[in-house]
């Protein structure tokens, strides 16, 4: 099921539980803003989710409300957890689904990195 974007936070999503250590993870980055797991059901070779410590719906709520110190650690551990990972040479792929027509499963902003292997044009 998709998630509504409009939708007030949960506390009880999957990735707060996450965040809270209430719930296991395969853990590759953390730092003050964000924390990076290994995606339980990988999509490519590498398949690595990037989530800010803040309670953010999604990349809507997320532009839209995080101060701008929060916004730039965030997507600064995006490019740490790449460039860590050794895949800023061969290249990959970010995407952020949002709501109900970019498929958003999971009410707590995610950034997917793909990467690993040739991505061809989209995942889907
Ligand atoms: O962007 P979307 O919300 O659809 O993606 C959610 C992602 O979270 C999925 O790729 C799913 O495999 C992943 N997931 C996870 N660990 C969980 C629950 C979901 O990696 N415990």
């Amino acid at each position: 099921m998709t998630i509504d974007p409009a939708a007030a936070y949960d506390p009880n999503n999957i990735f707060a539980k996450i965040l809270r250590g209430e719930i296991p993870c395969s853990k590759i980055y953390e730092d003050d803003w964000a924390l990076a797991f290994h995606d339980i059901a990988p999509q490519a070779k590498v398949h690595v989710l990037v989530i800010p410590r803040g309670a953010y719906v999604s990349w809507d709520d997320f532009s839209l409300r995080a101060p701008a110190e929060e916004i730039a650690g965030f997507v600064r551990a995006v490019g740490t957890v790449a460039r860590e990972l050794g895949l800023v040479a061969p290249g990959y792929r970010l995407l952020a689904n949002v709501g109900h027509h970019g498929g958003q499963e999971v009410p707590h902003l995610h950034v997917h990195l793909f990467g690993g292997q040739p991505l061809g044009r989209m995942i889907a």
